[in-house]
């Protein structure tokens, strides 16, 4: 047998681009060493992600502001800096982690919707930038203002898109935006206060599979680009999907860049005018990175399947119940197990189902279940409801896990209770 027939196989898998993934096996051992439930996030992961995008959109002027109200643990953060991606915030106080977390405010790009003006001018003080969701805060700011601080307009291009109603930002109802139809009203603001417009803003929703979708908001913001003479950028927003169940396709990235640099340079040609690209990827950063490890406590009859009751619930993870997504579930420590059917169950003092007639290799009290794709809006949206603690947190970088955040304790649900004589 010939050398080359032996080597090229491992070639090709060097040539493969490597999906960072965490073994069973270490999942085991993080939850016997920190205790579940435990949320675990793959730093070389995030990396992957971040890169995959640069790949992608090689040749175009295009700038990524990660989501950060995806996940805001400060470690994460300063990881997402240090892999040269930029920030966007949705509250102020998410704008002042970003400080902590060592972004510049050039890199900082706040993108609210209904919040007072006193946080918009907060921001301006800050120095980062802010794109503004109403015409009553427009004004307010160009009064203020005048020229001499650029800014961006969020607009609601009434397009349908995303996984769901709940997280679908861009349709005619949608509470997000300033309205296309009410655009004479924002240029009559910008006539009268002189402000400096240099960004253009939608973001239709969450979970967009449809590269069309991207295309058709381009499209809807090259019509309007003639009004604003002094347009820099263009900012698409987030909503890239990634695969949550076996058989999913996430967004093709690849195809969106090279879409996006064909639509870019046309436009440039066209008009005779440059544009850059900012793009807002939440989920699409850190889903994948996360994974969350509860224990079984209890099995229950539950007709034709079995009731899983594992030691978390709607506090922890409330994606499920919160508006019904996916989350694909691994039994690791009986991986080959006869795999029956199960509802998976938190512990809150509500229906929390995590899963609903699950097949999963057999269950036994005590297993270690794993929700995948837990990186993204999990521990983000995790509260004390029923007095319990929030889970741990820990960072796994080169093969090392760190604790980056401690699981709660007692004076944790006290902490910031003022106690008066009652
Ligand atoms: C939530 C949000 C994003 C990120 O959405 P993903 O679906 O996580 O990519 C981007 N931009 C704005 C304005 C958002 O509110």
């Amino acid at each position: 047998m010939s050398g080359s027939v032996l080597t090229e196989p491992l070639l090709f898998y060097l040539r493969q681009p490597m999906s960072e993934e965490l073994s069973h096996e270490q999942l085991v051992a993080f939850a016997d060493q920190f205790g579940t439930p435990l949320y675990v996030y793959h730093a070389e992961r995030i990396k992957e992600q971040y890169n995959k995008l640069l790949t992608s959109f090689a040749g175009a002027d295009v700038r990524f502001f990660y989501a950060a109200k995806a996940l805001t643990n400060i470690n994460i953060l300063r990881y997402i800096k240090n892999t040269g991606c930029n920030i966007d915030c949705s509250s102020i106080n998410e704008a002042k982690l970003a400080v902590v977390a060592g972004f510049e405010p050039e890199n900082i790009l706040y993108t609210s919707n209904n919040i007072a003006f006193e946080e918009i001018e907060e921001a301006q003080r800050m120095g980062i930038h802010i794109n503004i969701d109403s015409i009553s805060n427009l004004r307010k700011f160009g009064l203020k203002f005048g020229h001499n601080y650029p800014v961006g307009i969020r607009l609601r291009p009434n397009i349908m898109a995303g996984g769901n109603l709940k997280i679908s930002t861009g349709h005619a109802d949608s509470k997000f935006g300033v309205p296309l139809e009410d655009i004479e009203e924002v240029l009559q603001v910008v006539k009268e206060t002189g402000l400096f417009i240099r960004t253009l803003h939608i973001h239709t929703g969450s979970e967009i599979q449809d590269v069309e979708v991207f295309a058709k908001g381009i499209e809807v913001l090259f019509d309007v680009v003639k009004y604003f003479p002094e347009l820099e950028v263009i900012d698409l927003g987030g909503g890239f999907k990634v695969p949550y169940k076996p058989g999913d396709e996430g967004t093709d990235i690849e195809l969106l860049g090279k879409k996006v640099k064909e639509e870019f340079e046309w436009f440039e040609k066209k008009y005779n005018r440059h544009l850059q690209v900012w793009f807002e990827p939440g989920k699409y950063i850190v889903s994948e990175a996360g994974y969350f490890i509860s224990k079984v406590n209890v099995l229950k009859p539950a007709g034709e399947a079995i009731f899983a009751g594992v030691d978390t619930g709607l506090n922890h993870l409330i994606r499920p119940m919160f508006y019904g997504a996916y989350h694909e579930i691994e039994n690791i420590t009986n991986p080959t197990g006869e795999k029956k059917l199960y509802n998976v169950v938190g512990n809150i003092c509500e229906t929390d189902t995590f899963a609903e007639d699950r097949l999963l290799p057999e269950v036994r009290e005590g297993d270690y279940l794993v929700f995948r794709n837990a990186g993204a809006y999990c521990f983000e949206m995790s509260s004390h409801y029923n007095s319990r603690f929030k889970p741990a947190e820990i960072m796994v970088k080169e093969n090392n896990a760190y604790l980056i955040r401690k699981r709660d304790e007692l004076k944790d649900l006290l902490s910031g209770q003022a106690e008066i004589n009652s």
